[in-house]
């Protein structure tokens, strides 16, 4: 069984990252320069933002964090967004989500100028990635499939099941994991609503679990030898931890590990690729490589 690795994979790419940013600045391009708007004070978001604006300084990049009150108003953040959709300074930027409840978060994100939207959630994006066109790929999905890459596990023609079918993750990687570009599977996807969910996971040579859920996926579901993605993050009580909690995946590591041929764990699996996909996202939006002029 091989433990898929995020986080030294990420160390890697963003190292990689950073060497590509540093030959650019020697020949006299600018830094890449990532933007985030941050609403409210929710301690996840806060924590997310304050890792993003550390992998920028990882990087080598320019980061500015705009952090507004919880009593922002839909068209003042409208307005910070167009503010940064101007800026020819401003490489790319993302919103955090999720958003008070008062701010439609659709319609901020089809405010976003597509060629900066490095989260890869504007419709233009959404539309491309899905017809296999060049553009920004939701850094989680992104990530998995750099990691599935990385570790050269096989995907072309394997049965894929992926457990969730959110508009940030499983139904991106979904998409991805069929494309003939990305995984080439043959992919199921399941939801609260499949009722024969657990046959197929018995079944699937890869299973991507992305549902929040700690420990559905139990060693009963799956296959000996397949791989297991592991995307889910629960925040569990945990009092004998500092912070008062610790983080679950979905999956039952411990008794479904064993029977894998590889696995990612939580953490250290995939939460720390996401991040990095997006420092890669910053550094295509930078050179102009989905959307040239
Ligand atoms: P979400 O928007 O809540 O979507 C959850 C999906 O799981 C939905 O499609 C839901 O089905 C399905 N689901 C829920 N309970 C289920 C059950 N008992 N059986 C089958 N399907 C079930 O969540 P998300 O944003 O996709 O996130 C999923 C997990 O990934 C969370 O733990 C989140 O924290 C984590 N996450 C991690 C990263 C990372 O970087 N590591 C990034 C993003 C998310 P319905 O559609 O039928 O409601």
């Amino acid at each position: 069984m091989q433990i898929i690795d995020g986080k030294a994979t990420a160390a890697t790419i963003k190292a990689e990252i950073k060497a590509e940013v540093e030959s650019m600045t020697a020949n006299g391009a600018k830094r890449p320069h990532l933007a985030a708007i941050l609403v409210g004070h929710d301690g996840g978001s806060l924590t997310y933002v304050k890792n993003k604006v550390l992998a920028c300084e990882a990087c080598g990049f320019k980061s500015t964090l705009i952090h507004l009150e919880d009593n922002t108003t839909e068209e003042e953040l409208l307005q910070h967004v167009d503010r940064l959709n101007q800026d020819p300074d401003v490489d790319g930027f993302i919103v955090q989500l999720p958003l008070p409840s008062h701010i439609s978060e659709q319609k901020v994100i089809e405010a976003i100028d597509y060629r900066k939207d490095v989260d890869g959630f504007h419709p233009v994006n959404v539309g491309r990635m899905a017809i296999g066109l060049p553009c920004f790929i939701s850094a989680t999905p992104k990530g998995i499939m750099e990691l599935l890459r990385r570790y050269e596990v096989p995907t072309s023609g394997k049965k894929c099941v992926v457990l969730g079918r959110s508009n940030i993750v499983g139904r991106p990687m979904a998409q991805l994991m069929m494309q003939k570009e990305y995984g080439d599977s043959t992919v199921t996807v399941c939801h609260s609503h499949s009722a024969n969910l657990r046959e197929e996971c018995q079944q699937a040579d890869i299973i991507i679990a992305a549902i929040g859920r700690p420990g559905f996926v139990t060693a009963d579901m799956v296959k000996p030898g397949a791989t297991i993605i592991d995307v889910g993050t629960t925040r569990v009580p945990d009092v004998s931890r500092k912070q008062g909690f610790r983080l679950c995946g979905d999956v039952d590591f411990e008794h479904v590990s064993p029977l894998c041929t590889a696995i990612t764990p939580v953490p250290g699996g995939v939460g720390p690729m996401t991040i990095c996909m997006l420092m890669q996202n910053t550094l295509a939006a930078a050179k102009h490589t989905y959307y040239p002029g």
